[in-house]
């Protein structure tokens, strides 16, 4: 798509300075049919999908409405062109919904009413779709650390081998903790978000899709096609069989036995661990990890101890050269 053409107009209504009338603000809601809705609908027989039902007035959105909005103003970033991406992506969604309780179905998730996809499941018909795209918050998202939100995500390398992920403060003014996870946590989700609605561009041999990202660390031809049921709402982190890196020596994050199968992930090209998961969180990771970066130069770390095992933000080039071609490619438009 134009992405320029879709911009501006966004960027016009949600800053608030050229248009004072309206901002991203009302957009942020309370899901209130969490038992009913379901994204992944058109995996299940006869199961209509309907649109999240929401409610935007509830006084505990107060500091949700508050913090994306100080996202959505944010003037002191590292990458003004990079955040502006990351700011339009987060105007153009229907809404940010958070759950009202906790859920594990999956923790934090993203739909994109896609018209050329089937939502309900087999023998009922969709209602009218007209490609909206939600990201779903939990609802503890506000009261996590960046560095918390990250070993929550990557609960094998904490649980296991005793990594923690740490936030020091480079900016001034320096962001928030809060913040930085929220930046996080919706970089991640309109990360799925772009990869999904930008599949045509995925599809075509000139994308740097499939030059930065597919063939420079997975199978050719192995992401599962955006068109299929498998390629589609996934669990977190879920890793697809066939979806493998080229480089065998390169563990996907359930075959990690060691730090050092930890450090190869992170020294040959990938975001995080969660990057090696499949080439679909591979483009998500990078993107996140673009936005991150554009939001601030703070610096993240995963720490064995006090001491750095690898830097996260700000990071020395790895030796493949990949990542900065990964991270470039995700944020750019398609
Ligand atoms: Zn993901």
């Amino acid at each position: 798509m134009n992405w320029l053409f879709a911009a501006v107009p966004c960027w016009l209504i949600c800053s608030g300075t050229a248009l004072a009338v309206t901002s991203c603000t009302p957009k942020v809601c309370l899901l209130t049919n969490p038992k009913t809705y379901k994204a992944d609908a058109f995996k299940h027989a006869n199961t209509k999908y309907v649109s999240p039902k929401t409610g935007c007035n509830a006084a505990s959105l107060g500091g949700y409405k508050k913090a994306i909005q100080a996202l959505i103003d944010e003037k002191q970033v590292a990458v003004p062109a990079n955040y502006d991406q990351f700011r339009a992506e987060m105007c153009s969604l229907k809404k940010i919904i958070v759950l009202p309780s906790y859920s594990s179905y999956p923790r934090f998730y993203s739909k994109f009413e896609d018209p050329e996809l089937k939502h309900s499941g087999a023998g009922q018909a969709d209602p009218p779709i007209s490609g909206d795209k939600y990201v779903f918050l939990q609802p503890d998202t506000l009261s996590l650390s960046a560095a918390t939100m990250l070993d929550r995500s990557l609960a094998v390398l904490k649980d296991k081998f005793g990594l923690t992920h740490s936030h020091s403060v480079k900016d001034n003014p320096a962001k928030s903790d809060a913040s930085m996870a929220l930046v996080v946590t919706l970089a991640h989700e309109i990360g799925h978000i772009r990869f999904h609605r930008d599949k045509k561009s995925l599809a075509v041999n000139k994308s740097c899709f499939l030059t930065d990202i597919e063939t420079a660390s997975w199978v050719p031809k192995s992401t599962p096609d955006p068109f299929n049921p498998n390629g589609r709402f996934r669990d977190f982190g879920d890793e697809i069989a066939g979806n493998d890196h080229t480089d065998a020596d390169i563990p996907k994050p359930s075959q990690v036995k060691s730090t050092d199968d930890i450090a190869k992930i992170y020294d040959n090209g990938f975001a995080s661990a969660l990057a090696a998961a499949s080439s679909e969180e591979d483009y998500v990771e990078s993107f996140t990890l673009a936005v991150l970066q554009s939001y601030t130069s703070d610096d993240l770390t995963l720490n064995n101890g006090a001491a750095i095992f690898e830097h996260i933000t700000n990071r020395p080039p790895d030796r493949t050269g990949k990542l900065i071609k990964k991270l470039d490619c995700a944020i750019s438009p398609h």
